[in-house]
C-alpha cells in the first residue's frame, strides 16, 4: 500500500481489529468473550470475563487459566484446550464461580479459531451467565453482530480487490486484472474452442489535446471515453485501461466478424460523444482474434499491428488483423461480409462522378475481402480482383480528365501516381495468380494502398479545386 494514497486504499468501512472487538464486546454485555493463544495465555477478554476472576479486562492479556481461575476450573479448561486442539471441534463446560460473594453458574462454549490456511491459531470462548434470563438473547445479539461485521469485512475485501485491480481514473480494469482474465479465457479457447477476440483502442492525437486544453481536460476525456466504451459493451466483455490513452477490450465467445461490428460501433460512438473541449475526439482501433496455438504476446502484437495500420491509414478507423483462412468455420462465412472498409461522408470531394467511383471502389475492395474471408477458391477471388482493377483504370482515366479541367496544378504528378499504382497492381496481381502472394497481401495492397490510402491521401489534394470549380 502506498503511503501517498491513503484515501484511495482506506475506505470508511474498513474495520480495524480494535474496533472489531468493541463491536463484538459491548462493555455492558453480560456475555463473556475471550481468545487464548496456543501458548495457553489469553490474548484478549472482555469485561464479563474479567468479572468472573475479579480483575479488570486489560490485566487479563498474557495470563494463564491457572493465574486467573480456581485450580479445579483451570484444570478443566486445560483439558478442554487439549481436546479442542486434537479434535478441532467445540466443547462445552459448566462452572460455578463466586462472584461478589454469590455463586454464579456459567456455561462455557470453547471453540478452535482457525487461520486462513485452516490451521488452528487460538482458542475462543463464549461464556454465559445461566442465571440470567436475557443471556441467550444477548448471545444471539453478539453472534448477529459478528455476522454483520463479517459481512462488512467481506465487502471491504471485495472493494479492496476491485481497487487493486482497477484504474483509479476511469474505473476500468488494470493490466493485472486483464492478464488474469486472458489466461482463463485462453484456457477456455484451448479446451472448448470458444472464439476469443481483442480490441486495442487508442485516442487520436491525444498529446495535442493535452497540450491545448490541459491535463485535467485530458483526464475528463479519458473518463468520458471509458464510459462511452462501457455503455457499448456487452456484460461479458471487459474494458481495461492498458496505459495512458490506450484501452483494451476483451470479448470472450465472440467471432472476428462480430467484433469487427462492435469495433465500428465503438469508433462511431466515441467520435459522436460529447467531451468538455471544443474539438472532435476520435480513436483508432485494432482488432484480432486469438488463433489456436498463439501466445498472448503474439495475439496482442497482431491487434497492435492492426492499430498501427489504422493510425497510418489516417486514424478514426478500425483495422482487423488478418486471420488464417483455415480457421474460418462454416458459421462465420455468412457473417464475413460484415468486415469492410466503411465509407464515410468526409471522403466525398463534391464531384458526383468521382465520388460515385470512389464509393464503387470501396465496394469492389469489400467484395474481395468478403471472398477472402469466406475462404473462396483463389480463382473466385481473382474474378473480384479483375473487377476492381477494371474499375480503377476507368476511374483514374476519368479523374485525370476532371482534375485537369478543374485547373489542379499537380494534375500531371497525380496522373503519374496513378500509373505507378497501376504498374504495381499488375505485378501484385501476377504474383497472386502464380501463388506467390497470399490473400492477405493482395488485399492489403489493393484495398489499402490503391483504394483507401490513395483516396484518403493523395486524392485529397485536389478536393479544394473541385469544390472551387
Ligand atoms: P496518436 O494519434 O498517434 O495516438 O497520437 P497521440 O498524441 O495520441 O499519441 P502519443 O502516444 O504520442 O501521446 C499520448 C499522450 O497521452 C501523451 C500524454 O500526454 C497523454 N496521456 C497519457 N496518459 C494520460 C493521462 O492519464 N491523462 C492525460 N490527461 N493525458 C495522458
Ligand atoms: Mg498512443
Ligand atoms: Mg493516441
Amino acid at each position: 500500500m502506498n503511503e501517498d494514497e491513503p484515501s484511495a486504499f482506506a475506505p470508511e468501512h474498513i474495520i480495524r481489529t480494535s474496533d472489531l472487538l468493541s463491536l463484538l464486546m459491548p462493555p455492558t454485555s453480560g456475555v463473556g468473550i475471550a481468545v487464548k493463544g496456543l501458548d495457553g495465555r489469553y490474548q484478549l477478554a472482555n469485561k464479563a470475563i474479567a468479572k468472573l476472576c475479579d480483575r479488570n479486562p486489560q490485566s487479563i492479556a498474557g495470563k494463564t487459566d491457572a493465574e486467573l481461575f480456581p485450580p479445579e476450573v483451570a484444570a478443566q479448561l486445560g483439558r478442554s484446550d487439549r481436546q479442542i486442539a486434537e479434535e478441532a471441534r467445540p466443547v462445552r463446560h459448566e462452572f460455578t464461580f463466586p462472584v461478589n460473594g454469590r455463586p454464579m453458574r456459567c456455561l462455557w462454549l470453547k471453540f478452535p479459531v482457525l487461520g486462513s490456511d485452516g490451521a488452528m491459531t487460538s482458542t475462543g470462548a463464549i461464556v454465559l451467565d445461566m442465571s440470567r434470563q436475557d443471556a441467550v438473547a444477548e448471545m444471539r445479539q453478539s453472534l448477529e453482530g459478528l455476522r454483520l461485521t463479517n459481512q462488512e469485512l467481506q465487502k471491504t475485501l471485495v472493494s479492496l480487490d476491485q481497487m487493486a485491480s482497477s484504474d483509479l481514473l476511469t474505473g476500468a480494469w488494470n493490466r493485472r486484472r486483464l492478464e488474469e482474465a486472458v489466461a482463463s479465457e485462453m484456457d477456455r479457447l484451448r479446451r472448448y474452442d470458444h472464439p476469443l477476440c481483442l480490441l486495442i483502442i487508442d485516442i487520436d492525437f491525444f498529446k495535442a489535446i493535452n497540450d491545448d486544453f490541459g491535463h485535467a481536460a485530458g483526464d475528463q476525456i479519458l473518463t468520458e471515453l471509458a464510459a462511452v466504451i462501457h455503455s457499448t459493451l456487452r456484460a461479458s466483455d471487459s474494458l481495461t485501461r492498458w496505459g495512458g490513452e490506450e484501452f483494451v477490450v476483451l470479448c470472450p465467445n465472440t467471432t472476428l466478424s462480430t467484433v469487427a461490428m462492435l469495433a465500428e460501433r465503438l469508433r462511431e460512438r466515441i467520435a459522436r460523444a460529447a467531451y468538455p473541449v471544443e474539438r472532435s475526439i476520435t480513436a483508432s482501433i485494432g482488432a484480432a482474434e486469438c488463433l489456436p496455438g498463439e501466445s498472448w504476446e503474439q495475439w496482442f502484437k497482431r491487434a497492435d499491428d492492426a492499430l498501427y495500420q489504422a493510425k497510418a491509414g489516417g486514424r478514426d478507423q478500425v483495422r482487423i488483423a488478418p486471420e488464417t483462412p483455415q480457421r474460418l468455420g462454416v458459421g462465420e462465412n455468412t457473417s464475413a461480409n460484415f468486415l469492410k472498409l466503411a465509407w464515410h461522408p468526409a471522403y466525398e470531394c463534391g464531384h458526383a462522378l468521382i465520388d460515385d467511383q470512389h464509393r464503387l471502389l470501396f465496394g469492389d475492395a469489400n467484395k474481395i475481402l468478403g471472398a477472402i474471408l469466406s475462404a473462396r477458391p483463389a480463382d473466385e477471388v481473382a474474378v473480384e480482383i479483375d473487377i476492381l482493377i477494371g474499375d480503377v483504370l476507368q476511374h483514374f482515366e476519368d479523374e485525370e480528365a476532371i482534375i485537369t479541367a478543374a485547373g489542379f496544378p499537380a494534375a500531371i504528378e497525380h496522373a503519374k501516381i496513378h500509373r505507378e499504382l497501376v504498374d504495381a497492381a499488375a505485378v501484385f496481381v501476377d504474383r497472386f495468380r502464380t501463388g506467390t502472394l497470399s490473400n492477405g497481401e493482395i488485399f492489403q495492397f489493393l484495398a489499402q494502398d490503391v483504394v483507401a490510402k490513395h483516396l484518403l491521401g493523395a486524392d485529397r489534394e485536389f478536393f479544394p479545386y473541385l469544390q472551387k470549380a
